[in-house]
């Protein structure tokens, strides 16, 4: 055989064996940041002070990497309790980021036939892991100001009844909160789970944290990636142990590595420094909206997130995301998705300097 042949024969094999619906994903894309002011994945642009960086690799010093890690995490959880303030009744579970708890969750109640529903435009991981498990997602559109639609999110609940419904609150790539008494009218229409997404909430200092008491089908998801540790990839899920005992056992053992568990630990400890870094970037956030907000041919949204979503005039955003690039900086045209999100871009809320820049390159873009 010819290696055309070869590799013609091993493609026809690849598309043989692997599932339809994997074949028919597209991969994530991930741009590549190299020498760019990087604005595209609401990571927090703050390093911490030297001491603060020379007592956690001392902490680090003390890893047994030959060993395997703690895999119930339990020094972990339990200052995730404390720091933020997790009742005794409740349980947490810890995974490799967010995602990681989404799969698990979807994993656990992935029937066949079962519906995920969540909302359009939204977080695209809901989507992709229900598609890649087999089940059917529901999405339903928001509306013009990107908020739920009741009536039409009862309407679809009633008629998909699904096992699991995604709410991001605050919601990405929009940046705002749903109103929270649709939300709860939400859960209480709901016949399966609902869990309540909230990535964004040191940016939004709101939470149903406090409601996990009122609801027994509520979940509330959280990550240290926003908040500035998303290099350690730590999610954590938070609710009643009649939920999480099953999905624990979709978990694989030694989820979080042992550099996870030691650095995530040593950060909490030191919250106040995150603390400090989070009241900066909701300043810098309503610093940027004003300023942007002064731009003629963009509007912008108000978000309670870490990120500002803006619409162009109509056919430009691919070119302004380009000449952005061209100037080293990188935002997400959100641009390509179609319908609500036609012309719109979306920018990680920088450092001072970071926001400085990009409104500078952004003015020789339009
Ligand atoms: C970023 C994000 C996540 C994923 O966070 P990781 O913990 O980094 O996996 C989950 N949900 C929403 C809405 C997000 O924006």
């Amino acid at each position: 055989m010819s290696k055309s042949e070869v590799n013609s024969s091993s493609l026809s094999r690849v598309e043989r064996l692997i599932r339809e619906q994997v074949l028919g994903l597209k991969a994530y894309q991930i741009a590549d940041a190299t020498g760019m002011i990087k604005l595209d994945a609401m990571e927090n642009p703050y390093t911490w002070p030297d001491e603060l960086r020379q007592q956690w690799l001392k902490r680090l010093e003390q890893a047994e990497l030959n060993r395997y890690p703690d895999p119930k995490c339990t020094q972990l959880s339990e200052t995730i309790r404390q720091v933020f303030g997790v009742s005794k009744d409740k349980q947490v579970l810890l995974g490799n980021g967010s995602d990681e708890l989404i799969q698990i969750i979807i994993n656990a109640v992935a029937k066949p036939g079962a519906t995920v529903m969540s909302f359009s435009p939204g977080f695209v991981m809901y989507e992709f892991i229900a598609i890649y498990n087999r089940l059917q997602y529901a999405a339903v559109p928001l509306s013009a100001d990107f908020d739920i639609p009741l009536a039409e999110t009862l309407a679809q609940i009633a008629r998909y009844q699904p096992a699991v419904i995604f709410i991001a609150y605050p919601n990405n790539p929009t940046g705002n909160l749903f109103d929270q008494k649709a939300i709860r009218t939400i859960i209480e229409s709901a016949p399966g789970l609902v869990v309540i997404d909230e990535a964004y909430t040191s940016f939004a200092k709101t939470s149903f944290l406090e409601q996990l008491d009122n609801y027994e089908n509520m979940l509330v998801l959280r990550t240290l990636s926003k908040m500035g540790l998303a290099g350690l990839r730590l999610g954590y899920l938070i609710g009643a142990a009649a939920w999480l005992d099953q999905l624990d056992k979709v978990r694989l053992p030694y989820n979080i590595n042992i550099l996870t568990q030691i650095s995530a630990q040593f950060a909490l400890e030191n919250k106040s420094v995150l603390d400090s870094q989070t009241d900066l970037i909701c300043q810098q956030r309503e610093r940027l909206y004003q300023d942007m907000k002064k731009i003629d041919s963009l509007s912008i949204y108000q978000s309670q997130a870490n990120f500002l979503m803006f619409r162009t005039a109509p056919g430009q955003a691919a070119k302004i995301h380009q000449r952005l690039l061209e100037q080293q900086v990188l935002i997400k045209n959100l641009s390509p998705a179609g319908g609500s999100l036609a012309d719109c871009l979306r920018v990680t809320v920088g450092t001072e300097d970071e926001n400085r820049l990009f409104l500078a390159a952004l003015a020789k873009s339009l």
